[in-house]
C-alpha cells in the first residue's frame, strides 16, 4: 500500500467524509482573488492582504512537499433547530469544542502522519483551494466550499508534509445551476456583491463578532435575528438541499438550549456566560459578554423571530 493510499484509510477510520492531495506550488488564483477583492473593497483591504502569505506555502515551508486535505462534515449532527434561527450552524458544531466527538480528530491525523515517518505542518496553506485543487471540493458562487454528499456544512483541514505523494486531479469549476443566484439575494446586508465577490467588511459573520464596533447602523439594522455568525447563503442553497441528517447527537449543547436564545443573552450575568457559553465559543475573549447582549438585544428588536421568518436549509 503507498503512502497515499495509507492517508486516505487513515483520513476514512479517522472520520472524514474526503482526502485528496495536491502540490505546494503557489495558489495563484487565490492570490489573485485576494488582490481582486482588496481592489473591490478597499476598507477590507487589510484583511485580503493578511491572508495573502498563505498563496505561496514554500516561502515559509521549503522543505514541504505535498498537501494532504481532508473535509469533515458537520451536516450530520441533531442540533436543536431553534439555536440555528440565532447562531451559525457552524459554531454549534464547532471540532473545537470539548464535547464534540471531532475534537482530537485533526491531531490524530497529524499523528497518523507523522507515523509514516513525514514532516507534518498543520494548515499555512488557502485550505479551501487546496481542497479544490485536490479535487474534494468545489466553490459556489457563495464563495463556500461544498463536497459531494454533504453541501456547504463542512470543514476544510489540511497539512503540509515533506513526502512526495501523487497528487488527486483537481475539481471542476462552477458548481452551481445556471442562472442561481438565491445567495445574492438572500443576504441581508448585500455582501455577496456578484457571484464569488464577497465584501467580508459587509458579512454578518464579520460583524457579529469580529469588526470593530459599534457596527455602522446600515448594516446594524440589516443584520436581523442573527446573533454569531449567519447562514442565510448556505440555507437557501439549491445545493444543500436535503444535505443537512440529523444522523448524530450534540451532548456539548445539551442544557444551553434555553442559555442561547436572544432573550438569554441579552441580559446574561458573567457567571452564567464564563461557565456554559464561553466553554463553546473559546476562541472569542472571555470578557466579550457586551457584544453578545448588543447582538442579542438587536436580534430581539429585528421584527423577524417568528418561524414564519425563519430560512432553513432547503430539502
Ligand atoms: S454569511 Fe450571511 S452576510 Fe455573509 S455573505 Fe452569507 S448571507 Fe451574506
Ligand atoms: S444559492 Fe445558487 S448561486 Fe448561490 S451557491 Fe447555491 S447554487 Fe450557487
Amino acid at each position: 500500500m503507498t503512502h497515499k493510499d495509507q492517508i486516505k484509510r487513515f483520513a476514512a477510520e479517522l472520520g472524514y467524509h474526503a482526502c485528496g492531495i495536491t502540490g505546494v506550488y503557489p495558489f495563484e488564483n487565490y492570490r489573485s482573488a485576494l488582490q481582486a477583492n482588496a481592489e473591490r473593497f478597499p476598507e477590507a483591504g487589510e484583511l485580503y492582504r493578511r491572508m495573502e502569505r498563505r498563496a505561496t506555502p514554500l516561502a515559509l515551508n521549503p522543505w514541504a512537499k505535498s498537501i494532504v486535505v481532508c473535509v469533515r462534515r458537520y451536516g450530520k449532527y441533531a442540533i436543536p433547530e431553534p439555536l440555528a434561527r440565532h447562531i451559525g450552524r457552524n459554531y454549534l458544531c464547532d471540532r473545537r469544542i470539548k464535547g464534540c466527538p471531532d475534537n482530537t480528530v485533526p491531531s490524530r491525523m497529524k499523528a497518523q502522519l507523522a507515523a509514516l515517518g513525514m514532516r507534518v505542518r498543520t494548515g499555512g496553506v488557502p485550505s479551501r483551494e487546496a481542497a479544490v485543487r485536490a479535487g474534494i471540493v468545489r466553490i459556489g458562487r457563495n464563495g463556500f466550499a461544498y463536497a459531494a454528499g454533504c453541501g456547504s456544512w463542512i470543514n476544510i483541514e489540511a497539512w503540509m508534509v515533506d513526502a512526495e505523494l501523487e497528487p488527486d486531479t483537481p475539481a471542476p469549476p462552477a458548481p452551481c445551476p445556471e442562472g442561481c443566484r438565491a445567495c445574492l439575494d438572500a443576504c441581508p446586508t448585500q455582501a455577496i456583491v456578484d457571484p464569488y465577490f464577497i465584501n467580508m467588511k459587509r458579512c454578518v459573520a464579520y460583524l457579529t463578532y469580529e469588526s470593530p464596533t459599534p457596527v455602522p447602523g446600515e448594516l446594524w439594522d440589516k443584520m436581523g435575528p442573527w446573533i454569531y455568525g449567519c447562514d442565510d447563503c448556505q440555507n437557501c442553497c439549491p445545493m444543500n438541499a436535503g444535505q443537512w441528517e440529523r444522523l448524530e447527537p450534540t451532548p456539548w449543547l445539551d442544557g444551553v438550549g434555553d442559555k442561547l436564545t436572544p432573550e438569554a443573552l441579552a441580559s446574561m450575568d458573567q457567571e452564567t456566560y464564563t461557565n456554559m457559553i464561553y466553554p463553546l465559543f473559546g476562541y472569542i475573549p472571555p470578557n466579550g459578554l457586551s457584544r453578545w447582549h448588543a447582538n442579542a438585544k438587536r436580534a430581539l428588536d429585528c421584527g423577524q423571530l417568528s418561524d414564519g421568518d425563519i430560512v432553513r436549509p432547503a430539502g
